[in-house]
């Protein structure tokens, strides 16, 4: 067999153990769909897409891959990157915190000592972290925000404006820790501008497909394996990548690194995307979440992707799947 010949078998073999891994979790049916706002609790819960991008840019999909959601809070992720770029690492960890918390993901505290949220992927972290997007007004924020997820998933993005509506009339808890950073000096411009655009960047719309290219692209030292384009600095992927791993998961990390042991983010909308440096980015999405806000069949996902194949980062079993060479 010559190596393309090889290449190819380990493809359709690896999209066929996909498809399986899809109908073994297709009957799954544990958890519920988010519905702290109406249009979230609309969703058809029966939704599931499993996607994996290389950092070739091959991309292997199954289910309802093309199906679009707000992107909720896997929306930390990128717009961290983005506020590193901003003001570089030393000035927002003076503002943002990288421990993880063991608190739901809305939880209203700050750091006792520093005044600090505890890190950028809970609710209070990412406000702060969005309200330092730089801009000289809140349309030109929010066009670098849209502009920076277009460099991650190579085609335009927009916000949806009833989601986008309703996060903000029924964002109290988000607008009370805004209040509680604004009063410690955690944040500093006009705080009705941070949530809307916080509000704005959980409202972008994006599909599984996205998700897998979104994760490959920091797999890949933050180049979209796409559009071969730098979509956020080299020098932060490792900042970003590591506050995935011990806090992307809310109050469920601990455990996914430790059983998983993969850099993640999920999302309320029931994605979770998941990042194996230098080889690929995973997106899954199925709107039935834990009680942590995890989705249950994407959690299920990841675990087997990782066990069956040594994806965990410290798995020196010698297992791992090899889709390049
Ligand atoms: N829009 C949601 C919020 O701010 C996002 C939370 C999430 O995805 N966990 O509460």
């Amino acid at each position: 067999m010559t190596k393309q010949e090889d290449l190819q078998t380990v493809a359709s073999s690896f999209q066929s153990f996909l498809e399986e891994l899809h109908s073994k979790y297709n009957s799954l049916q544990d958890g519920s769909v988010a519905n702290y706002i109406p249009e979230l609790a609309k969703v058809n819960p029966d939704l599931f897409s499993i996607c994996i991008a290389t950092i070739n840019g091959d991309v292997y999909e199954v289910g309802h891959y093309k199906e679009l959601f707000t992107i909720q809070s896997i929306s930390k992720v990128f717009v961290y990157g983005l506020a590193l770029e901003d003001h570089r690492r030393d000035y927002l960890l003076t503002k943002v915190g990288v421990e993880p918390t063991g608190d739901g993901f809305n939880a209203i505290i700050l750091d006792e000592k520093s005044k600090r949220p505890y890190n950028p992927m809970v609710n209070a972290g990412a406000i702060a972290t969005t309200s330092l997007i730089k801009g000289s007004d809140a349309t030109e924020r929010l066009n670098r925000m849209l502009d920076m997820f277009q460099r991650y998933t190579a085609h335009n993005v927009f916000v949806d404006i009833s989601v986008f509506t309703s996060e903000r009339i029924t964002g109290h808890r988000n607008r009370a820790m805004a209040h509680l950073m604004l009063h410690f000096g955690m944040i500093e411009q006009n705080i009705d501008e941070a949530l809307d655009l916080y509000f704005q960047q959980c409202s972008v719309m994006v599909n599984c497909h996205d998700l897998a290219v979104m994760a490959a692209t920091l797999a890949n030292k933050g180049i979209n394996p796409i559009t071969g384009k730098q979509a956020v600095d080299s020098r932060y992927v490792k900042d970003i990548l590591s506050v995935m791993y011990t806090c992307g998961m809310y109050n469920f990390a601990g455990e996914w690194a430790y059983k998983i042991g993969i850099p993640a983010k999920s999302g309320i909308c029931g994605g979770i995307i998941a990042v194996i440096p230098g080889r690929m980015g995973i997106g899954v999405f199925s709107p039935r979440l834990d009680s942590r806000g995890n989705s249950v069949r994407g959690v299920k996902v990841c675990e087997e992707l990782s066990q069956q194949f040594g994806l965990h980062l410290f798995d020196c079993s010698g297992n791992q799947l090899n889709l390049d060479s």
